[in-house]
Formats: C-alpha cells, structure tokens, sequence
C-alpha cells in the first residue's frame, strides 16, 4: 500500500520514511539539492549576453 523508497525501490522502513533507509534520504537530499542550485536557468548558454537594461522607455 505504501510506496517503494524512491531513491531504490526498497519497501519504505517508518523510521525513514518515505525512504527505506537514512542513506536514501541523504541521497535524495543531495540530489534535492543539487538540483535547487542547477535550477537557475542556464544549461548550456555560457555566452548569455548581460540584458541588465530592461528600461526601455
Ligand atoms: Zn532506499
């Protein structure tokens, strides 16, 4: 009824929840993690040309 440890499938332990163990939760922290400070948009641009003046009027 409950679902698998997302990280590796494993049948979730409560203490972990809604992991299946304290490293699955680290794992998925980091990847929370890690994710959050990719996020900002620039994949593959690293010629973004500065567009700091939007003032246009
Ligand atoms: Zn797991």
């Amino acid at each position: 009824m409950s679902s698998p440890c997302p990280i590796c499938g494993k049948p979730v332990v409560l203490t972990f929840r809604p992991f299946c163990s304290k490293r699955c939760a680290d794992v998925d922290l980091q990847r929370w993690l890690s994710d959050r400070y990719v996020v900002p948009g620039t994949d593959e641009d690293e010629e973004n040309p500065p567009s700091t003046d939007v003032a246009r009027e």
